[in-house]
């Protein structure tokens, strides 16, 4: 394939360049409809490589707080700015459907998804859900409905869930957003009165994408907005041909995301491995004693932050309750009390730092010193008096040091061979004086 010159559009965004990839909307028609007539084109703006210029995007909304979506709106790497423009090279651009960002309203909104579902989009689609799924037959059996979108030729509601049924088997991916769509999460907690599921328990085990995929789980309450673009990306960036499928878990979780736990990478993570633990929030120590579950959740809001890298649960003051688990809330409940499994590893901690501890302050005293300092037995320092270290502190360095040099080279002039002749030392200046000791012979000698 001959190679293409790519122009990357500016960042940050200009109006004008955002108009020229998405043109202007028309509030009155569906956005389905509009790409539809730009079919065949090759200046049909999308992606910048390969052969998938536009990838459609359906999000529905079933028991949900609408959380995932302000989430996702705060995603920086990449953004949702990038995917709709189709900034990324080789992303396709996504057309996104969405009840609540999308200009369209009414018929005109829902068209776009009739559309897909009867195979007339002439582009890839992905479905994304957000929030769990109720049973409607509970529902309906008093006349009602738990969470719909649209009506049908009767006037009747549509269950979101239909919707799901209806774009699922044509979807080259179903992205279950959030904690509620991957496993129920509050809704289908300890009581449940909705019924309400996980995408993945309503689809089923034998449920596979167009591309071949089982349901792509994005957990959390609410959802990291990276977790969710950077995984969208990575799918699109596939379908195009352009990059490997992604690794996934055995429970559909983008690997690279959630394979570590939250205390792997915390930022309390050594005042737990020193056995120094908070009695009360607000304390900057490690939580687990106040209810923290991070040693056994997987997550990755510790190194990726909420937004933009920045903030996440212990980074900001509070603990884990394991909302991307799938056992969240009620495996996690009372979230005031402390993990029973602390009892054996927090103090075992306990224990060890203790010891710990107090040698690893012998070590930090020494390193906390210049060489020059331990020749002069002084520290110049104008804030206050440094303590030389005591004759039992210097033997255990000693014996420290030679543990350290083992089998190793010691840095500095050590060996006889190495040595200035006539006992040059460097650094040549002695403290307080501004010429080397040698230097100021030499120039005594001329006179
Ligand atoms: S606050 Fe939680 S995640 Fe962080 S070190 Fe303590 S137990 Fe681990
Ligand atoms: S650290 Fe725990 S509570 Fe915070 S987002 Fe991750 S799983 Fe949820």
């Amino acid at each position: 394939m001959a190679q293409q010159e790519i122009k990357l559009p500016p960042s940050p965004l200009v109006q004008a360049d955002v108009k020229a990839r998405v043109g202007t909307p028309d509030l009155l028609t569906s956005s389905a409809e509009r790409e539809l007539q730009m079919i065949p084109g090759d200046n049909r703006p999308g992606a910048m490589l390969g052969p998938i210029k536009v990838v459609h995007a359906f999000w529905l909304a079933g028991m949900s707080c609408d959380g995932c979506s302000v989430a996702v709106t705060g995603a920086t790497a990449p953004s949702v700015e990038d995917l709709l423009i189709g900034r990324l090279p080789g992303v396709p651009r996504l057309v996104l459907h969405h009840p609540v960002v999308s200009v369209e309203a009414g018929d005109a909104f829902t068209r776009n998804f009739r559309l897909a579902a009867e195979g007339k989009l002439n582009a890839p689609y992905v479905v994304i859900y957000e929030g769990s799924i109720a049973d409607e037959r509970l529902a309906a059996a008093t006349g009602g409905y738990w969470s719909g979108m649209g009506f049908d030729e009767n006037d009747q509601p549509i269950p979101t869930s239909k919707w799901l049924q209806d774009l699922s088997a044509g979807a080259a991916a179903v992205i279950a957003i959030g904690t509620c769509a991957t496993w129920g999460g509050i809704p289908a907690a300890y009581g449940n009165p909705t019924g309400s599921m996980s995408v993945m328990d309503f689809l089923g085990a034998d449920y596979r994408s167009a591309l071949g995929l089982p349901v792509v789980n994005i957990p959390g309450c609410s959802p990291v907005g990276d977790n969710f673009s950077e995984t969208v990306a990575a799918v699109l960036l596939f379908l195009n041909g352009l990059g490997p499928l992604p690794e996934f878990d055995e429970l559909g979780r983008p690997a690279w995301l959630f394979n570590e736990t939250v205390h792997q990478r915390c930022v309390r993570a050594g005042y737990y491995e020193e056995g120094i633990f908070a009695d009360e929030y607000g304390e900057k120590e490690c939580l687990v004693e106040i209810g923290c579950w991070g040693p056994v959740v997987q997550c990755n809001i510790t190194s990726r932050g909420a937004i933009n890298h920045l903030g996440g649960c212990m980074n900001t003051g509070g603990i884990c309750i394991g909302c991307t688990m799938p056992g969240f809330p009620d495996r996690f409940a009372p979230f005031y009390k402390r993990p029973p499994g602390t009892i054996i590893s927090s103090s075992g901690a306990r224990m060890i730092g203790s010891f710990v501890r107090p040698l690893r302050r012998i070590t930090m005293q020494f390193q906390n010193r210049e060489t020059r300092w331990d020749k002069d037995e002084h520290v110049p320092s104008g804030w206050g008096h440094v303590a030389a270290p005591s004759k039992v502190e210097k033997a255990i360095h000693y014996f420290y040091e030679k543990w350290q040099y083992l089998n190793a080279a010691r840095p500095g002039r050590t060996e006889k061979e190495e040595m200035y002749p006539g006992g040059y030392e460097v650094p040549g200046v002695r403290s307080g004086e501004s010429v080397p000791a040698d230097q100021e012979r030499e120039l005594r000698r001329k006179g």
